[in-house]
């Protein structure tokens, strides 16, 4: 698996020196496009999914993406950070949706 970033969300971290997805991601593979300021996963097959990006965004931009020989066509699985774990989607590939919200485990 690997991360995709939603360019119409990305704003770069809005010229922050610390952009919070390159400074996270513990294999230095999130980098910003230098023509568009949009940041992208440099080395897909070296990423293993820790999720890091996908939490710290601030703008929700980054998600997991499945390969295609996991998912079907125009089925997806997708996480989002909530106010205390995770919100995981599936659609199906008839563009059903169950969620799931995962709740962190520490009390
Ligand atoms: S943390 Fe989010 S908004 Fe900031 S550069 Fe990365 S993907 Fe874009
Ligand atoms: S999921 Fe983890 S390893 Fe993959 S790009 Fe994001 S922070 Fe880096």
């Amino acid at each position: 698996m690997a991360v995709g970033v939603d360019g119409n969300l990305c704003n770069g971290c809005a010229g922050e020196p610390d952009v919070s997805c390159v400074v996270i991601c513990p294999g230095d593979l999130m980098t910003l496009d230098a023509q568009t300021l949009r940041a992208y996963c440099r080395r897909q097959d070296d990423c293993w999914n820790c999720c890091a990006c996908v939490k710290v965004c601030p703008a929700g931009a980054v998600a997991p993406r499945l390969s295609y020989t996991i998912a079907l066509y125009g089925s997806g699985v997708w996480v989002e950070p909530i106010e205390n774990g995770f919100r995981w989607t599936f659609t199906d590939e008839r563009g059903d949706d169950e969620v799931f919200d995962v709740v962190n485990g520490v009390r």
